[in-house]
């Protein structure tokens, strides 16, 4: 038989329990199976069924024919003095995403920026992933598969208490309530105990406010929610983030409390505020903000904005931020000003992968001004 016509194997690696049920049941197998073969990819990093060795060999061979555990290719993987930790990967068609382990806390916390789409459609104006257009979604296996990749890179699981990656935040490229179907079977093997065991405070989906799916994310998966607000009147929202002329601010903060109403937990939303010089960074602003949100369990996280070329627009000075940080603080909020790499970031990785191969950059190029970076 020729590689043409070779039958495909399955991959097992985004597949959520409830699917890897159904495919041992499919091949004549115990549901049971699907817990062990969890077990050895996601805690132990496997991707060999001959070394998963609580599986009979007859199994392992049968396996082997009919399914495979195939993970991004790995094509840059970088540490900065700082100790976050990068990769380039390599997804099927030969795009590439850029995942991004952030340490903070004394390395207590190891936050991992994933990414959910190549591109992303919904054209934020002060974004580089919006101005690259949209390519596709990710699969749920090039999802997860980032985590995979740097779970295997930082080493196994050994215990709970030591994990190689303890949070995960949706803020990479693209927007996930658009690629939903992908994101949220990733996001379940991240909260399964046979997954990654994550924590539903510590996995954080981030959107720009694709309402609709914020309601069908509340019914389906409980995940901690990161909205990108950016402006506070409706005018300079759509200004920045278009989706807002389709959802606006006041159907978004509905959607966040129905949101929160269905935690069974006291809960909070991040507010993500990306600072940007004489935009939405002046002291009327500020004022607009806290006045919006006095009803909303939240809290803010002040980002800077992060240029790039042609952009148009301009990172405020850090007095400036400091002094929106302090009228917030006057309103009654407490707003830690997150950088896009460092010391304590739980946001704002979006910038991170801006840099990720466009179809007209050159591949070298690209890896040699990550590698600069990354010093
Ligand atoms: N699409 C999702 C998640 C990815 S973007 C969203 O928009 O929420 C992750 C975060 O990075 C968002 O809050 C986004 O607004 C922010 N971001 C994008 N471009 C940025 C830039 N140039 N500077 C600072 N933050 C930026
Ligand atoms: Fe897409 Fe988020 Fe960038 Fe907006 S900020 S273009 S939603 S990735």
């Amino acid at each position: 038989m020729t590689a043409d016509t070779a039958p495909q194997k399955t991959n097992l690696l985004g597949m959520s329990r409830q699917e890897m049920e159904s495919f041992f049941l499919s091949i004549g197998e115990k549901k049971f199976r699907a817990a062990q073969v969890m077990k050895w990819i996601h805690h132990e990093g496997c991707d060999d069924f001959a070394a998963m060795t609580n599986i009979s060999k007859a199994l392992r061979t049968r396996l082997a024919e009919v399914a495979e555990v195939r993970g991004p290719g790995v094509i840059y993987e970088g540490a900065s003095s700082d100790g976050t930790r990068k990769w380039v990967l390599e997804v099927e068609d030969g795009s590439y995403v850029e995942t991004v382990l952030i340490p903070a806390d004394n390395g207590k916390r190891r936050t991992l920026c994933v990414s959910s789409q190549v591109g992303c459609s919904l054209d934020c104006s002060f974004c580089s992933t919006g101005k690259q257009g949209f390519q596709r979604n990710l699969t749920a296996a090039e999802i997860i598969g980032q985590v995979w990749v740097a779970q295997r890179s930082v080493g196994p699981r050994k215990d709970t208490a030591n994990r190689p990656v303890t949070n995960v935040v949706m803020m990479g490229m693209g927007e996930p309530l658009m690629n939903y179907d992908n994101v949220v079977p990733a996001m379940k093997l991240m909260l399964d105990d046979d997954g990654y065991g994550l924590s539903k405070r510590r996995v954080t989906l981030s959107t720009s406010g694709v309402v609709p799916m914020i309601d069908r994310l509340g019914d389906e998966i409980d995940v901690s929610l990161a909205i990108s607000l950016h402006a506070a009147t409706d005018e300079l929202r759509t200004e920045l983030v278009p989706i807002n002329r389709k959802y606006n601010i006041r159907s978004l903060l509905d959607a966040c409390h129905r949101y929160l109403a269905k935690c069974d937990d006291t809960r909070m939303i991040t507010i993500e505020y990306t600072l940007i010089k004489d935009v939405n960074d002046q002291q009327v602003h500020a004022e607009q903000l806290a006045a919006l949100l006095e009803e909303l369990p939240c809290k803010i996280n002040l980002i800077p904005f992060n240029p790039f070329p042609h952009s148009g627009y301009e990172k405020p000075s850090r007095n400036q931020c400091v002094r929106f940080q302090q009228w917030l603080y006057e309103l009654g909020y407490t707003a830690p000003i997150r950088t896009t790499r460092g010391d304590d970031i739980d946001a704002a990785c979006g910038q991170l992968v801006g840099r990720v191969k466009d179809r007209t950059r050159r591949h070298e190029r690209y890896i040699q001004s990550i590698q600069i970076d990354a010093d």
